[in-house]
């Protein structure tokens, strides 16, 4: 197996150990001097200029590209921009114009709520009977009727890190008429995604998890190669437009993924992710996928072995895992923040969850090793029980 450590590549601070790199992912070493250059090489020195000659305009599709590779996304399938909220909204509000003579949206209840409520909204903005259904995960599979006109899923569920079979899935979906919307928000830079493969219509994610894009970073959407130049953009603003400085009256989309754009791009932001994506050059996601599993099986061994007042809330089956593993623990709002005083940095979900990310680009064994005695002195010496803990932040 090749080794893909790449710890040099990012700065973290001295002493922490990070095991939140799947909601925000540490600052690539060359990101300070790409963005000091776009803005004292470009926007300052170039300003309007800098669109053409610096080739801001292209980013979104050439950043596209190399998030594409790591999710089996074809050349010219993926494009750059907006939140992944707003993507989300893309994708299905595309989605189902493709079966009008249906009503109903599927997914599962332990979808991230952004993505249900963009759901709901579109609904309501739609009327004429549309309805958003949520079933249990494992029950998605039976619940694709012959009414269901969009399967919208996250892969992997962002608080156990269930993963849902996606070939499967779409298949299912397929056979029965509806249309497939992946969104891999724990999955992009996570574990091996093959989108051709799995021959779902869309797919959307963002880019400040586990691709290092930083906070803000632009999200992501796929589109079907065969289905790009069919598809109805719902947000049709002019930089998918096929000649937006025409400046025609009238909305004509794009030829290609461009279409799926909507508004100006973050230059700045883009910059970063740029650089960011530079990071996963020559990285095989087999090998990623290989390196987070063995974290992880050191992680749970070693807080099962140490820490019996946790218990594991991910399952326990690698092969339906992603690549974070969540444990219960009802003060586990405190027990995180007594965590991350002490620089072992996870994260919490309500009710009860203590979450953490695997991350092999900057995590190796001896980090794991180092987290859960730190863990373990916590909660052996119920360092977690201090009112300075208990009191939660906006952010949680
Ligand atoms: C992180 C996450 C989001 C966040 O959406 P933003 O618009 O980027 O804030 C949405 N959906 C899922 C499934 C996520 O995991």
């Amino acid at each position: 197996m090749a080794n893909i450590l790449r710890k040099d590549a990012f700065i973290i601070p001295e002493g922490m150990i990070y095991l939140d790199g799947n909601s925000l992912g540490p600052m690539p070493k060359g990101v300070p001097d790409r963005v000091a250059s776009m803005l004292n090489d470009e926007w300052s020195q170039m300003l309007i200029k800098g669109w053409n000659k610096a080739g801001w305009m292209g980013l979104p599709e050439g950043i596209g590209n190399r998030v594409g590779r790591l999710i089996g996304a074809p050349v010219g399938s993926v494009v750059m921009g907006d939140t992944l909220s707003i993507k989300v909204f893309q994708a299905l509000a595309s989605a189902v114009k493709m079966v009008p003579e249906r009503r109903v949206i599927l997914s599962d209840t332990g979808n991230f709520p952004s993505d249900l409520y963009i759901a709901e909204g579109l609904v309501g903005m739609l009327g004429q009977g549309y309805e958003l259904r949520t079933v249990a995960a494992v029950d998605v599979v039976h619940s694709i009727t012959d009414d269901v006109a969009v399967v919208m899923l996250t892969e992997v569920d962002y608080r156990s890190g269930r993963m849902h079979d996606m070939k499967a899935i779409t298949k299912q979906a397929h056979d029965n008429g509806s249309v497939m919307i992946w969104d891999l928000a724990h999955s992009a830079g996570a574990i091996p995604v093959d989108l051709a493969g799995s021959n779902c219509e869309f797919a959307v994610g963002c880019t400040y998890k586990y691709l290092n894009g930083g906070p803000g970073a632009p999200a992501f959407i796929y589109v079907r190669p065969d289905l790009i130049d069919t598809v109805k953009p719902a947000l049709s603003g002019w930089l998918g437009h096929r000649q937006p400085f025409d400046f025609d009256l009238n909305y004509t989309p794009a030829n290609g993924i461009e279409r799926m754009r909507v508004g100006t791009p973050p230059i700045l932001q883009m910059a970063a992710l740029e650089v960011a994506m530079e990071v996963w050059e020559g990285i095989d996601m087999h090998d990623l996928r290989a390196a987070s599993l063995a974290l992880q099986e050191q992680f749970i061994a070693e807080v099962e072995a140490s820490v019996p007042q946790l218990t594991l809330a991910s399952p326990r089956d690698p092969a339906l895992r992603g690549s974070q593993v969540s444990f219960q623990f009802e003060q586990g709002y405190a027990a995180m923040q007594a965590l991350i005083d002490r620089d072992v940095i996870g994260d919490f979900r309500a009710p009860d969850i203590m979450r953490f990310g695997f991350t092999p680009l900057y995590l190796e064994a001896e980090d794991i090793s180092s987290a859960v005695a730190v863990i373990k002195d916590v909660m052996d010496n119920d360092l977690w029980n201090n009112d300075t803990y208990k009191t939660r932040a906006c952010v949680t």
